[in-house]
């Protein structure tokens, strides 16, 4: 079997690179550059574009992936119940401290008809029926605030609190509210059956508030035939109260600090973001922090030096990947944004060898494989001991090549699968490398075909010593064995 081309150019980071595809990065050649820059997975924001281009960017992502021969997985993120302004006159409005606005439901205009100045529609028709005096109102990423002070037929009236400039079709977060929308809008549905049968790998269930929603999101995803995993992105209060139920439910999370650093106190994001971490730890989920990582090379080649630091703790935390948003989407310098993560990554990971952020497996969560966690835990153990070049984990579902990664070993780490599905997920999971075409049937194929692979990228060479953690395939009950093979 010919051994494919070495993937190690550049060297990967072990914490894996989430780029997010818009104008700046849909061609195939700027997806080309993204990928040779350290990108791991491509999202898709579905709350911009419409189907054609969503279909257009999924083809190029993937012909980029076979033209490269690198797996890369994608994330097609759902926009979720986000809450829109409806269109202003002008497009824009100033707000000044203690002026009134008044939203009103949309039905309530004649056809056609543009709102007043001040008058206010949203996406969400029953907003108005759902306030309640006192409710606050953040506008424009939540440096515009509304208090609702009086409610009326078809209206309700707020107070301008905190003064700023708003634009039509901005975001409007309701902290504290409880609403009725569903999670999953009818875009939302017909987003992710889209996502199903065009095999996207990771799903992004916005403003989750319960496990029964990414519960339904799964049981959607696989009437379609698809086993795309589901990430819930965290940016609810609700969320947070329920947090271990989420994180049970779902394959993975996002601390999606935009929404959430408006809908809790902004204060208090750098400490939910590292308990969100440390809880998906112990459940063995992933889990990526997003946003403003590198706000600043939207526009500047270097990024601050909060924002380095930023990325660095990210990843000091735990955090299993780290994401670009307005950076690749739109930004002037979308792959010197990737090159800077990647370096940040390679930085600070070479620096904080041994230093494990991670808990030792917690054998009596529900849903976590004992054997595959003692197993893989020992393998990265004897690999470490052993002074092992390489750890090779055969995974069908890709479930062991995630307990590997949440052990955190320092070894650099293969995954093989006979699927492609599982290569593209294994994009995501910390410090495993997915390596294509390996025969995975046969424990003796699959170590020569790593160790050609291994000396052909300068990896390996004779007297250095390989772990490989498979299926046993003596049995149907029995999960794992560990082979330790040293080079001749
Ligand atoms: C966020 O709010 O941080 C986020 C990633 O979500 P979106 O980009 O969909 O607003």
């Amino acid at each position: 079997m010919p051994v494919s081309q070495p993937l190690l150019t550049p060297r990967p980071s072990q914490t894996k690179i989430v780029a997010t595809v818009g104008p700046a990065s849909g061609d195939p050649s700027q997806l080309a550059e993204l990928l040779h820059a350290g990108v791991d997975v491509f999202r898709v924001n579905m709350a911009h574009g419409d189907r054609g281009e969503h279909q257009a960017r999924l083809a190029s992502i993937r012909q980029v992936s076979a033209d490269v021969g690198r797996p890369v997985a994608v994330l097609a993120d759902l926009a979720g119940p986000k809450i829109r302004l409806g269109e202003l006159p002008d497009g824009q409005l100033m707000c000044d401290a203690d002026d009134r606005v008044r939203f009103v439901a949309d039905a309530a205009l004649a056809a056609g008809e543009q709102p007043a100045p001040g008058v206010l529609t949203t996406t969400y028709e029953p907003l108005v029926a759902e306030l309640a005096v006192s409710d606050r109102v953040m506008l424009a990423d939540g440096t515009v605030s509304l208090v609702v002070e009086e409610l009326g037929e078809g209206y309700a009236q707020c107070r301008v609190v905190q003064p700023g400039l708003i634009r039509s079709r901005q975001g409007v977060n309701l902290p504290g509210v409880k609403l009725r929308v569903p999670a999953l809008g009818p875009a939302d549905l017909d987003n992710a059956v889209w996502a199903a049968q065009n095999g996207v790998d990771f799903v992004g269930l916005s403003f989750v508030r319960s496990a029964d929603e990414v519960r339904q999101l799964k049981t959607l995803l696989q009437s379609h035939n698809s086993d795309a995993r589901v990430i819930a992105k965290i940016e609810k209060p609700e969320a947070l109260d329920r947090l271990n139920e989420i994180i049970e439910a779902a394959d993975g999370l996002m601390v999606a600090r935009g929404d959430l650093g408006v809908e809790i106190d902004i204060a208090r994001v750098a400490m939910v973001q590292k308990e969100i971490v440390a809880a998906c730890n112990r459940f063995r989920k992933p889990v990526i922090i997003a946003t403003q990582m590198l706000d600043s090379m939207q526009h500047s080649r270097l990024p601050t030096r909060a924002e380095v630091t930023d990325v660095a703790n990210a990843i000091l935390d735990g955090a299993d990947a780290c994401m670009l948003s307005g950076e690749t989407a739109v930004g002037q310098y979308p792959r010197q944004a990737v090159e800077m993560m990647h370096r940040i990554a390679l930085a600070t990971e070479s620096l904080c060898g041994g230093q494990k952020a991670i808990p030792l497996p917690d054998l009596t969560i529900e849903g976590i494989n004992q054997i595959t966690e003692a197993t893989v835990y020992a393998a990265g153990q004897m690999a470490e001991e052993l002074g092992a070049r390489l750890v090779v984990v055969a995974s069908a579902s890709g479930a062991t090549a995630l307990s590997m990664a949440k052990n955190r070993h320092l070894v650099p780490t293969l995954g093989v699968s006979d699927s492609a599905a599982t290569l593209q997920r294994m994009c995501l999971y910390w410090g495993v490398i997915p390596l294509p075409g390996a025969p995975t049937g046969d424990p003796r194929a699959l170590l020569r075909y790593v160790t050609d692979w291994g000396r052909a990228a300068g990896l390996l060479a004779s007297a250095d010593r390989i772990v490989l953690v498979a299926g046993t395939g003596l049995a149907v009950t029995a999960h794992n064995m560990v082979v330790v093979h040293e080079l001749e």
